[in-house]
């Protein structure tokens, strides 16, 4: 059997493709227990993100100020 074990990490990544609020591009989430952050692949801005659970699905929105 050659199966990988199950992903037990605490920290889940997500790509949202055209995500940045600034510039559109590709924004990279990092999500934690207590905290989310996403990371512009493009432009390289660096905020926090809110998460949170819709009837059609999550929504991931980038929070201003940090940088
Ligand atoms: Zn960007």
């Amino acid at each position: 059997m050659d199966r990988k074990p199950p992903i037990t990490t605490e920290f889940h990544d997500l790509e949202v493709p055209g995500g940045c609020a600034s510039c559109g591009g590709p924004l990279a989430g990092r999500f934690g227990p207590d905290s989310a952050v996403g990371v512009c692949l493009r432009c390289r801005l660096v905020t926090p993100l809110r998460v949170s659970s819709e009837a059609r699905g999550v929504h991931v929105s980038q929070m201003p100020g940090v940088a």
